[in-house]
């Protein structure tokens, strides 16, 4: 699973408090690539919260 947060994220904070091993906040939302695999499935739940759609699984 390929994680991205596009140029649409408004740095809401929803990704990292769903999945905090994978998301983090700075100027805009982060991911840590290294913790996606052990975590799909918050990884999932943060693409679906995120409101305007800036996680990009591929
Ligand atoms: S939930 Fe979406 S808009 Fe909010 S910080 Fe995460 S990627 Fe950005």
């Amino acid at each position: 699973m390929d994680v991205k947060v596009n140029d649409s994220c408004i740095a809401c904070g929803a990704c990292a408090s769903i999945c905090d091993a994978v998301f983090s906040i700075e100027d805009v939302a982060v991911v840590d690539a290294s913790a996606v695999a052990a975590n799909e499935d918050g990884v999932k739940e943060a693409a679906d919260a995120c409101p305007v759609g800036a996680i990009e699984i591929a």
